[in-house]
C-alpha cells in the first residue's frame, strides 16, 4: 500500500531477493513512484526535470512484473480476511467509486505522511510541498519581485526560501521555534543557516504567532498575533508557502486494528503487531537499538533501509533494521549532512571554522557523540555517522581539531 519512495524502493528489493510471487503496488497518486528532496529543492528550482525525479523508470516495473495501479487509494483493511479494498481516486485524491477487494499473503504499509495544514489559510495563492503537483503549482508563484511568506523555519520552509530568494522573490520566513531548525539541526547550524539566508535577502523572523491570512479571491496578507495575544502587525504576501510538517498516514492501519502510537508501530524487522502486515518509511515507528528507544523517521535513508529490511524478512531471511539515521539539505550552494538524532545533547562541539563555509557540529551526550550536522563537509559526514553509532565518549579537543583525522577517533 502506497507508491511512494519506501514503496518503490521495497518492490524493487524484493525482486532482488529473489522474491517469485505477485506485487502489486496501489498508489493513489497519478505518478509512478518519484523522489520527493527535489520537489522543494532542484525540481521546484527549474534544474532538473519531471524524467529525473521519477525513482525508476516505467519499464523497470514492466520488466520485474511489478503491476503499479495508479489513482488508486485503499478504502478498508481486512486483516481476518488478509484483503484489502481499493478505491479509484481523482487526480485530487477524490474518490470516485468502488475498486476492488485483493488478497494478499503479505501486506506492506508504505502510506507516508501528509502536510500539517494551518488552518484559516485556504485560500487560492497558499501552497504546501509534499507531491510532485504541489511543486509544479508552487514554481509559478516564485516569480522575480513577488512577495512571497514562508510559514515554517523546517527544511522545507527554508529550502524553498532559498530557491524563492535566488528566482528574485522577496521572502520572509516565519517560525513559531524561538529559533529555525528547532526539531532538526543544532544551534550553531541553525544560525550559521539564518546568517546565509540574511545575506541572500530573506527576513527570517522567529518566534512568531500567526493570528491568520487576509484575502478575498487569494491570500494578500498574513496578520500576526501580537504579545497579548491581539491581532498585530499585517505582512503583505503575493504567495504564501507553508511548511510546518507533516502527520503520518496511519488511519487504515488504526482502523485495522494495529497497533498506532504517532506512526504504525512495527519491530525491528518491519513487522506491525498483526501477522504478515509490515509497515515501512515515514508513517512507521521502529524500536531503535542506538538510541534506546522507538522513534519514527521522516527520512529517504530510513524509507530505504526499512524497505530492504523488509523484503529480505518476506523473502525468508531474519533480518533487524538498525542502522544510524542520516539527513541532508540542499540550500543555495551548501549541502548540510546530519548524521544520527541530536534530541536530548547536552553540548555542542565545533569542528572547523564557520567563516570558511565548510564545518562540523557535534551534539554530545554525556560526553558521546549523539549526532553530527555538517556544512560542506562530505568528508566528515561519513565518520560522523560511524561516530554516532558507536555511543564511544570522545576527547572533545580532538574532535575540534581539524588537525586529527575523525578516523583516529
Ligand atoms: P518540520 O521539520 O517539522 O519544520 C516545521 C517547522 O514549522 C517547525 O519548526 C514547526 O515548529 C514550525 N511551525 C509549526 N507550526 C507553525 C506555525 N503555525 N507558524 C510558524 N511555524 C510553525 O517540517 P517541514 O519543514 O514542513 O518538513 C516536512 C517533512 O519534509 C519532514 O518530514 C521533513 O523531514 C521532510 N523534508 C526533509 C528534507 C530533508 O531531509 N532535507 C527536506 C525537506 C523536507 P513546531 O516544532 O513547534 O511544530
Amino acid at each position: 500500500m502506497g507508491a511512494g519512495h519506501a514503496a518503490g524502493q521495497f518492490a524493487a528489493r524484493l525482486r532482488n531477493e529473489k522474491f517469485e510471487g505477485e506485487i502489486v503496488m496501489l498508489g493513489n497518486e497519478p505518478q509512478l513512484p518519484y523522489q520527493r528532496p527535489p520537489l522543494s529543492k532542484a525540481y521546484l528550482a527549474g534544474e532538473v526535470g519531471s524524467d529525473r525525479v521519477l525513482l525508476r523508470p516505467a519499464d523497470f516495473y514492466e520488466d520485474k512484473n511489478v503491476e503499479v495501479r495508479l489513482s488508486t487509494a485503499v478504502a478498508a483493511i481486512d486483516t481476518g480476511a488478509s484483503t484489502v479494498t481499493t478505491q479509484a481516486v481523482t487526480t485530487q485524491a477524490v474518490a470516485t467509486g468502488a475498486g476492488d477487494t485483493l488478497e494478499y499473503t503479505h501486506l506492506v504499509l508504505a502510506t507516508g505522511a501528509r502536510v500539517r495544514r494551518l488552518p484559516g489559510f485556504e485560500l487560492a495563492g497558499v501552497h504546501y510541498v509534499r507531491t510532485l503537483a504541489d511543486s509544479d503549482s508552487l514554481k509559478s508563484a516564485l516569480a522575480p519581485g513577488q512577495k512571497i511568506i514562508v510559514v515554517g523555519g523546517g527544511y522545507i520552509g527554508l529550502e524553498v526560501a532559498a530557491v524563492a530568494a535566488k528566482r528574485g522573490a522577496a521572502v520572509t520566513v516565519l517560525e513559531a521555534q524561538p529559533r529555525i531548525l528547532s526539531r532538526v539541526a543544532t544551534a550553531p547550524v541553525a544560525d550559521y543557516l539564518r546568517r546565509v539566508h540574511e545575506a541572500n535577502g530573506v527576513v527570517i523572523r522567529t518566534g512568531v504567532r500567526i493570528a491568520r491570512a487576509e484575502g478575498e479571491a487569494g491570500v494578500g496578507a498574513v496578520v500576526l498575533q501580537d504579545d497579548a495575544g491581539a491581532q498585530g502587525e499585517r505582512i503583505e504576501a503575493d504567495a504564501v508557502i507553508v511548511g510546518i510538517g507533516i502527520t503520518p498516514n496511519t488511519e487504515l492501519a488504526e482502523a485495522a486494528g494495529l497497533h498506532v502510537d504517532d506512526g504504525i508501530v512495527v519491530d525491528e524487522r518491519g513487522a506491525t503487531t498483526c501477522a504478515n502486515v509490515w509497515a515501512i518509511g515515514d508513517c512507521s515507528r521502529h524500536p531503535s537499538r542506538i538510541y534506546g528507544r522507538s522513534v519514527r523517521l521522516e527520512s529517504v535513508h530510513n524509507a530505504m533501509a526499512q524497505a530492504g529490511v523488509v523484503a529480505a524478512n518476506i523473502a525468508g531471511k531474519d533480518t533487524v533494521y538498525n542502522e544510524i539515521p542520516w539527513f541532508w539539505s540542499d540550500q543555495y550552494d551548501l549541502k548540510l549532512q546530519i548524521a544520527g538524532l541530536a534530541d536530548g545533547h547536552d553540548e555542542t562541539v565545533i569542528r572547523g571554522d564557520p567563516d570558511t563555509g565548510s564545518f562540523t557540529v557535534f551534539a554530545l551526550a554525556r560526553g558521546c557523540v549523539i549526532a553530527a550536522d555538517s556544512i560542506n563537509a562530505m568528508r566528515d559526514h561519513i565518520e560522523c555517522r560511524k561516530l554516532a553509532a558507536a555511543k564511544k565518549a570522545v576527547d572533545k579537543a580532538r574532535l575540534a581539531d581539524v588537525g586529527v583525522a575523525l578516523k583516529e577517533l
